[in-house]
């Protein structure tokens, strides 16, 4: 329940943003909230130049809040650490200093992370691409590519991202909710994603149709 919980914190600051901004989801880029999300925690954001593994943090002190990232980091991921500091914002602000290095965030080895990072890291992913959003792009035949130039993340974050969007709403195995995600990956054109099984699932079939397909799938 716990672990439900932080994700759906997530999710709904972003479809609150969304609809107080009167932006259609499919349109999501969650990176335009940062600035107005950290203001009203009373936070400040700054960038610095940190040495390659640092890539940011965020720092409660007698002068408040303040979230650092690492001025050298590419967009994409720039985005990724802001939304994972965010989520230490809103989610732990009780501890203290909050160091991001590559392993705390983009090392997919799950085993060596603490708690706070791994609920950091999926506060991230559904603030950046809540379901809803994932669910619209989806139906609007979006391929990982306009997802990507859509809603400023990676392509590494939208695979991880379907997998568990899978696992939580579809009660699929990881291995299962893997071969789907690179299936889906794998279609660069637009044209491609409505024969793709995430595609179908997402789409308005009945339970029992579902079964059949992912019965066909997993054989
Ligand atoms: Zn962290």
């Amino acid at each position: 329940m716990q672990q439900k919980n932080h994700k759906s914190i997530a999710a709904n600051l972003t479809y609150s943003l969304l609809d107080t901004y009167n932006i259609d989801y499919i349109k999501c880029n969650t990176s335009l909230f940062f600035n107005p999300i950290i203001k009203s925690q009373n936070a400040e954001y700054m960038e610095f130049s940190f040495r390659k593994n640092i890539l940011g943090h965020t720092l409660k002190d007698n002068n408040g809040i303040t979230i650092t990232i690492n001025s050298n980091l590419d967009q994409n991921r720039k985005n990724f650490t802001i939304a994972h500091e965010i989520g230490h914002l809103l989610l732990h602000i009780n501890n203290d200093l909050m160091f991001d290095t590559e392993s705390t965030i983009f090392d997919d080895n799950h085993a060596t992370k603490s708690i706070l990072e791994i609920e950091a890291n999926q506060f991230a992913a559904n603030l950046l691409l809540p379901d809803k959003v994932l669910k619209n792009q989806i139906l609007s035949s979006y391929s990982m590519t306009a997802i990507k130039n859509t809603s400023k993340v990676s392509g590494q974050m939208i695979y991880w991202r379907i997998v568990n969007f899978l696992k939580d709403n579809y009660d699929l195995s990881e291995d299962i909710s893997r071969k789907i995600s690179n299936d889906y990956v794998s279609r660069i054109r637009n044209c491609e994603i409505k024969s793709s099984l995430l595609y179908q699932l997402i789409h308005d079939l009945s339970f029992s149709n579902k079964k059949v397909l992912l019965n066909e799938y997993a054989v």
